[in-house]
């Protein structure tokens, strides 16, 4: 199926690795543009020069750190001029942080809202303008099952995570027609996992050590989700042809979730 994305344009927060690399490979191959940002911009430019393009696509890719409005409104403004026009923009850039309530700083909580719900907010805001602009304007939201599903052992993301489901939906109603929708992720094999195997100090081969985290989970399908898994998810939901789906979450998390 078509998904009438060639020749749109599309931003893409923390684009350098795992689930934002792999919606901004997708994205080029399906002919759309893509404005990528993250922090570091010699790991950016590495990971999306070598992508395939397809019918003309560019890459519009500058160093930006989402918690910076400044920042982000000239990335998403920029954006804009370079490439024409911005059809829609996936907020993506994060990480979470692995503590109880009881080892939770109050400066973490806070940095926990500001990296789920500000970082947010400072890409809405600036990109709106130019949204508002496009036939088919969407946002996707990159959220996690622990928005329902909380775990202890990460309070603070739990908790900013819910905050962001509910502000999505607040933003569905307020920025229609542009259309908002969230993907909550299960466990991803990303950065994310690798850098948690790393500090782990297990003796097992990482296949052995997420097997076992995904038998302890219980996840449906036996094991970790992929970044391209994730990635068709996300650019289904930013295509034209879900013109009539906003305000919803789509779970991709392998049968993770316990929640009806
Ligand atoms: P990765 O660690 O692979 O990639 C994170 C990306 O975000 C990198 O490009 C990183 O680049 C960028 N980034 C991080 N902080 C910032 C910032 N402040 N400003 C701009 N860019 C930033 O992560 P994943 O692909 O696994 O995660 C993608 C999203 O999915 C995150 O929001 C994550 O919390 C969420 N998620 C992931 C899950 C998983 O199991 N993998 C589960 C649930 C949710 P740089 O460091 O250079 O800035």
């Amino acid at each position: 199926m078509d998904l009438g994305l060639a020749g749109r344009a599309y931003a893409v927060t923390g684009a350098s690795s795992g689930v934002g690399l792999a919606t901004a490979a997708l994205l080029l191959a399906d002919g759309a543009h893509v404005a990528a940002c993250a922090r570091d911009a010699d790991r950016l430019a590495a990971a999306l020069d070598p992508l395939p393009r397809a019918g003309g696509a560019r890459v519009h890719a500058r160093a930006c750190d989402v918690l910076d409005a400044d920042a982000v409104a000239a990335f998403v403004d920029g954006a804009a001029a370079d490439l024409g026009r911005l059809d829609g923009v996936v907020n993506n850039a994060g990480r979470s942080l692995m503590a109880p309530v009881a080892a939770t700083t109050p400066e973490q909580w806070r940095a926990e809202l500001d990296l789920k719900i500000f970082s947010v907010l400072h890409t809405v805001r600036a990109a709106e303008p130019h949204l508002r602009r496009s036939d088919a304007p969407a946002i996707v939201n990159v959220n996690a099952i622990l928005a329902r599903q909380p775990e202890p052992r990460l309070a603070a993301t739990s908790a900013a995570r819910a905050a962001l489901l509910n502000l999505s939906r607040t933003l569905a109603a307020d920025l229609a027609p542009i259309r908002v929708n969230s993907v909550c992720l299960g466990l991803i094999d990303t950065g994310q996992w690798r850098r948690r195997y790393e500090s782990s100090g297990t003796d097992a081969s990482y296949e052995e050590w997420s097997a076992g985290i995904a038998a302890e989970r219980g996840i449906a399908l036996g094991r970790f989700g992929r970044a391209e898994e994730v990635a068709h998810a996300i650019v289904a939901l930013l295509s034209p042809r879900a013109s009539y789906i906003t305000g919803s979450s789509l779970d991709v998390g392998g049968g993770v979730a316990r929640y009806a």
